[in-house]
């Protein structure tokens, strides 16, 4: 299925790509890419070292909707970040 939108979590190094996913669509139940991506990171994880990079075709808004932020703080998360106009903004306050 083609998506806009995809998430990638790596090290906070940048040097391990740990997961990549997309929005998608199954049985009409849609899954946002940020929870795709943190539910397939391996277990053990230290989820307060990775990094996640939330990015829209064209570099537009990508900002994580309001349910993927409350799953991405449970997930320990503290360094998001998303496309926005052409840039890269982080996310405010996650943790
Ligand atoms: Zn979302």
């Amino acid at each position: 299925m083609f998506s806009l939108l995809g998430c990638i979590v790596t090290t906070q190094q940048d040097r391990i790509m740990l997961k990549v996913a997309k929005n998608s669509v199954r049985y009409e139940l849609s899954c946002h890419a940020e929870v795709a991506a943190l539910m397939k990171v391996p277990p053990g994880t230290n989820m307060h070292r990775v990094k996640l990079l939330v990015v829209r075709k064209g570099m537009k808004m990508s900002k994580p909707c309001v349910r993927c932020q409350r799953v991405i703080e449970a997930f320990g998360v503290r360094r998001v970040y998303y496309s926005c106009d052409g840039t890269l903004e982080r996310l405010n306050n996650p943790i």
